[in-house]
Parts: structure tokens; sequence; C-alpha cells
């Protein structure tokens, strides 16, 4: 939710070689207030360094997601969109007609999650949650 997190340092953590591209990459994830997809991510990572190919940053990903650096999202499009994983938790509201997503955190839904997987019998460790929704006009 608030950034800048240090992608960095959550490689080294998880004893990831870091090379100088996946640094600017990791660098681009960790400044990044939204949800970038690779194409989003490529297109921030180039202005540091022209070289890095889209390749590089589909593998990079890749990487950090199977290390559990980030996260990725698929909200109802189709696309991969990333957030470091280190983030607070939070839940996610999606425009369906702009495709804006909007960060929040409900205490009485997290109880709630909590209570219906104890009703099933389990302990609640993760969930996700994705709301879809299109703006409505606020009279103030
Ligand atoms: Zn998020």
């Amino acid at each position: 939710m608030s950034r800048t997190i240090d992608v960095e340092a959550l490689c080294a953590e998880k004893g990831l070689r870091i090379t100088e591209q996946r640094r600017i990459i990791a660098k681009v994830l960790g400044e990044s207030e939204d949800h970038p997809d690779v194409e989003a991510l490529h297109r921030r990572a180039s202005r540091v360094d022209p070289n890095i190919s889209i390749a590089t940053v589909y593998r990079t990903v890749r990487l950090f997601e199977e290390a559990g650096i980030l996260e990725r999202h698929e909200f109802g499009d189709g696309r991969s969109r990333y957030e470091a994983a280190s983030d607070a938790h939070h839940d996610h509201l999606i425009n369906v007609e702009t495709g804006e997503v909007v960060e929040f955190v409900d205490e009485e839904l997290e109880e709630l999650q909590r209570r219906i997987a104890e009703r099933l019998g389990y302990r609640l460790v993760d969930h996700r949650m994705e709301l879809y929704g299109v703006a409505v006009e606020r009279d103030s």
C-alpha cells in the first residue's frame, strides 16, 4: 500500500543472485505504487537501462515470484500484474470500466473470513479478495 519497498534487500534475504539488471527491475518494483504488468515494468526499467529486454523482465518477475518476493494478480483481464509481497496485507477493488485498482483493508471482513474458516474446521493462513465494480456518483 504505502511504499517504497526494498525488493533488492528481499532478494538478498532469499539468497537470489542479484545482477545489475535484476537490481534495476527490483528497484522499479519497489518504487511502483500501482500494480504494473510486465510491459509497464519494462517501460520503467528501460528508462534506467535501455538495454533491458522484455524477456529479461519476464524472467526476473518469474524468479522473484517463485522466491515469494512478488505477488502476482490477474484482475479479471488475463494480464499478470505484480506487487511486492512484503507489502502489508490488503485487498483489491477493481473498476471494471477503467481498470483502476483500489486497495483497501477492512477488519470486519478479515474477522469474518477467519470465522468462516474456523467454522469449516480450518485456521486461516491467507486469503485473496477481489471486488469488481463500477464507480457511482456520490452526493456529498
Ligand atoms: Zn495491492
